[in-house]
């Protein structure tokens, strides 16, 4: 029989993070929202119970593991647990998610090309992501900062912007070229630790939203890094290299999927509650055309939270089985990047200047909301590739 059911553990983990939110991550929102680019200090303790509740205890033992599993396997693993845990944390706060010491998205890129020397060495570092450069958003394939082996090192020279965690974390993914002549498949990504000769941090964003994550420029010149800190091949091959690095993606996706849903969700609880004291509540046992227009909008936002949020399982479970999760992972980053932001502005509509106030979180939701929308891949970007896999295209056909 199918079950539309999340499973058990899923709903564990989720549960217990929930309230460990609630009690310690909602009530500092406000102040790091106000206070941008202050670290905050609640969080320095706090992380390893929420890393370990993630999944992020589990990472070792998933990517152990993942060599054993077979495709036919159905099991619950660290990438469905972690993006329980996203969903939960980012219910409680998306900015102190991404601040949270330990995790960063750069994270996710180690778990997923790292071999298990360089996951020894790096895998319990806070890793940050440097994808994004002045001249290279979307088409990843423009980066235009280099890796060129001298010896038994790779000196990199560029610059990347918007790096989430890039100021507070303990090392960076970069993504750089070892030869541009050789297009795509040159592309390769390497793990540049802080306070590596070269590198510096050279400038803090101000945001509109997820203002207690730090973002940042980072500048290298001349950086040389152990040849050994290329994750992954290190070979150019024409057929298939780029996939290697853009494989993080499949990890990072669903995760911002997750981060998008637990917003959505904290603006529709609070929505919810609110209404309900003013004698507002849903009847669901009651047809369409008797419901009033808000308990149809209430219902409708409750059916597309738990769409996204099947979505989200869905992909974490293909990944913990060994399916390719490609489609999925752009399918929930786009369902979730655009539904996210509707529904927290239909929050704000229904509530009007109670969403609008600083007196309460809902303005800063919509305001957090909006970057799961854009970093990890654009919306538009993520239906490019869901178009691409279901039609079968390349990226000469449709782009
Ligand atoms: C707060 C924040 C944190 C970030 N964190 C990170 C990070 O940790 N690491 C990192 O590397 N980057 C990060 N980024 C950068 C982010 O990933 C990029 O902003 C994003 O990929 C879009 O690139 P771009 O800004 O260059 O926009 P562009 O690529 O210039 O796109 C501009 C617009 O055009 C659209 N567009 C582009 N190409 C197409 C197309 N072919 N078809 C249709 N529409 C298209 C896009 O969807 C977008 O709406 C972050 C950004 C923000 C705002």
């Amino acid at each position: 029989m199918i079950s539309f059911e999340t499973p058990e553990m899923v709903d564990q983990v989720r549960n217990m993070l929930h309230s460990m939110v609630n009690n310690i991550v909602r009530p500092i929102a406000r102040y790091y929202d106000d206070h941008e680019h202050e670290r905050p200090k609640e969080l320095e303790a706090f992380a390893p119970i929420m890393q370990a509740g993630m999944g992020g205890g589990g990472r070792k033992s998933a990517k152990k593991e993942k060599k054993e599993i077979k495709a036919t396997d159905d099991r619950i693993g660290a990438n469905a647990i972690s993006v329980a845990g996203a969903e939960e944390m980012a219910w409680g706060d998306v900015g102190l998610m991404l601040a949270m010491p330990g995790g960063g998205l750069g994270n996710a890129a180690v778990d997923a090309v790292a071999t298990d020397e360089q996951y020894e060495r790096f895998g319990k570092k806070y890793c940050a992501m440097a994808i994004t450069e002045p001249g290279c958003g979307s088409d990843a394939s423009a980066v235009t900062t280099t890796a060129v082996l001298d010896g038994d090192e790779y000196v990199i020279n560029g610059e990347k912007i918007f790096v989430t965690d890039g100021d507070r974390c303990e090392a960076v993914v970069v993504w750089a070229t070892l030869d541009k002549s050789k297009g795509r498949a040159a592309i390769k990504s390497f793990v540049v630790e802080k306070g590596t000769p070269g590198f510096r941090v050279e400038k803090l964003e101000r945001k509109c939203g997820i203002r207690a994550s730090d973002t940042a420029t980072l500048v290298f010149e001349d950086c040389r890094i152990p040849k050994t800190n290329l994750l992954g091949d290190p070979e150019i091959r024409p057929e298939g290299g780029f996939k290697g690095v853009m494989a993080t993606f499949d990890a990072t996706r669903p995760l911002v999927a997750a981060m998008a849903l637990g917003c959505a969700q904290a603006a529709y609880d609070f929505t919810k509650e609110i209404l309900a004291k003013e004698g507002i509540i849903p009847r669901y046992d009651r047809g369409t055309l008797e419901l009033s227009a808000v308990e149809r909008d209430l219902l409708w936002m409750e059916a597309q939270l738990e769409v996204i949020r099947l979505m989200v399982i869905r992909a974490g479970w293909m990944a913990d089985n060994g399916r390719p999760n490609n489609l999925e992972a752009s399918m929930v980053k786009a369902k979730a990047g655009k539904y996210g932001n509707i529904i927290v502005q239909k929050c704000v509509e229904l509530l009007g200047p109670i969403g609008y106030s600083r007196d309460y979180l809902l303005e800063k939701w919509m305001r957090d909301n909006k970057v799961n929308d854009i970093y990890e891949g654009t919306q538009q970007i993520q239906m490019i590739v869901v178009a691409r896999r279901i039609l079968d295209y390349g990226r000469d056909m449709l782009s």
